[in-house]
């Protein structure tokens, strides 16, 4: 396959693109370098035959024009948006910009490339977003892909409303699309500004360790790289029109997994006292979402597809990745606004 991967350079669109190109797909990544990306995310497939990387906004319909036309993919993978749910609550104009109008504008880029190309049965938008469309869950219970949407973040909304327009697409214009809502990514390349890359580094620094609220909000964690196959398993055998929930089936109390994390540096990394005593509790992220639970039991069933590494292995592994990729997660710390704490403006 031939497939236009958006937002490569990010944390999972990387894991996407060195996934496609070890398991020979030809990939192009579109992405615009916003302060999330880093192409070194992509330096182990940079020098394959099978990878080209474009720099373009998904808000500018002539560049994606141009794109299309040039490579003529099989398949778009739209991982592209602006995802910090703390830069969302400071500033949700870019939110809307790119995660509404910039899925619109490659939306209709699409359907344009598409009917030229007269309306291959074969071709697919897969839209990648997220299980916070769904609101939040008290103490039971599970988000299907029938559960109402009742987003509550600047954030979360906008990725709502893009996956309105991608099934709106679909509903009008016969657009062949697959969405997928997945539930918190983490591994190894995960922006430092992210729950457990902030973690990690803090016990390194020997600094508090922010927690937010009581820290007994729930998510259910998913290596990054198991998602990256669960997309490129849907990409090649979901139903068109239809959505996929994809979980980790590792539920988690923040608190619980930052105590995790702690444990493994005290394995790894020995300090005078254990890391868990950097542990801070910080004001609450307004509007902060209590429980996220996947029933992922439509992929499974249908598509064959569970997750593979467990949230241990998967936190082990990811400490491991951190500990040896200074060089990586410093620069990255020197970027605006990371290590400072988002979010409290509202
Ligand atoms: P990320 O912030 O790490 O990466 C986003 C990438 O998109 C960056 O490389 C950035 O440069 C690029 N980008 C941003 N705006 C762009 C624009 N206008 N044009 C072109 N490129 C642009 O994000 P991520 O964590 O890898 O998330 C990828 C996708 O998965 C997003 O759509 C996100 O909503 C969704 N998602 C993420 C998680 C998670 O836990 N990280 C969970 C569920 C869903």
């Amino acid at each position: 396959m031939k497939v236009l991967v958006t937002g490569g350079a990010g944390f999972i669109g990387s894991a996407v693109v060195r996934l496609a190109v070890e398991r020979g797909h030809e990939v192009i990544n579109l992405d615009a370098l916003t302060y999330a990306a880093c192409l070194d995310n992509v330096a182990p497939v940079a020098r394959s035959s099978l990878y080209t990387f474009e720099q373009a906004d998904i808000r500018d319909r002539a560049a994606l024009d141009r794109i299309l036309l040039s490579h003529n993919p099989d398949a778009i993978l739209h991982l592209a948006a602006e995802s910090h749910v703390d830069r969302s609550i400071d500033g949700p104009a870019a939110f809307i910009d790119t995660n509404i109008t910039g899925t619109a504008t490659l939306l209709d880029a699409a359907r344009a490339h598409w009917e030229a190309q007269g309306r291959p049965e074969s071709f697919r938008f897969h839209h990648v977003s997220t299980d916070e469309v769904f609101g939040t869950l008290g103490d039971t219970g599970l988000f299907t892909e029938d559960t109402p949407y009742d987003p509550r973040s600047p954030y979360s909304a906008s990725k709502a409303s893009s996956d309105h327009l991608v099934r709106a697409w679909h509903e009008t214009y016969g657009l062949p699309v697959l969405l997928t809502n997945c539930s918190n990514n983490y591994g190894p390349y995960h922006f430092p500004e992210k729950l457990i890359p902030v973690v990690i580094l803090k016990a390194l620094a020997g600094e508090p360790i922010p927690v937010y609220g009581t820290g007994e909000n729930v998510r259910d964690w998913l290596y990054v790289e198991d998602h990256a196959d669960a997309l490129l398993t849907v990409l090649e055998k979901g139903q068109v029109g239809r959505s996929y929930n994809i979980g980790g089936h590792n539920e988690m109390r923040n608190i619980d997994l930052v105590r995790a994390i702690c444990g493994l540096l005290d394995e790894r990394r020995p300090d005078a006292s254990p890391h868990a005593d950097l542990i801070t509790f910080v004001t609450d992220r307004p509007g902060h979402d209590m429980r996220y639970a996947i029933d992922a039991s439509r992929i499974q069933n249908e598509l064959g597809w569970t997750p593979s590494v467990t949230v241990e292995e998967g936190l082990a592994r990811t400490v491991d990745w951190f500990l040896d990729n200074e060089e990586w997660w410093r620069a990255l710390q020197k970027r605006d606004g990371v290590g400072r704490r988002l979010g409290t403006k509202a």
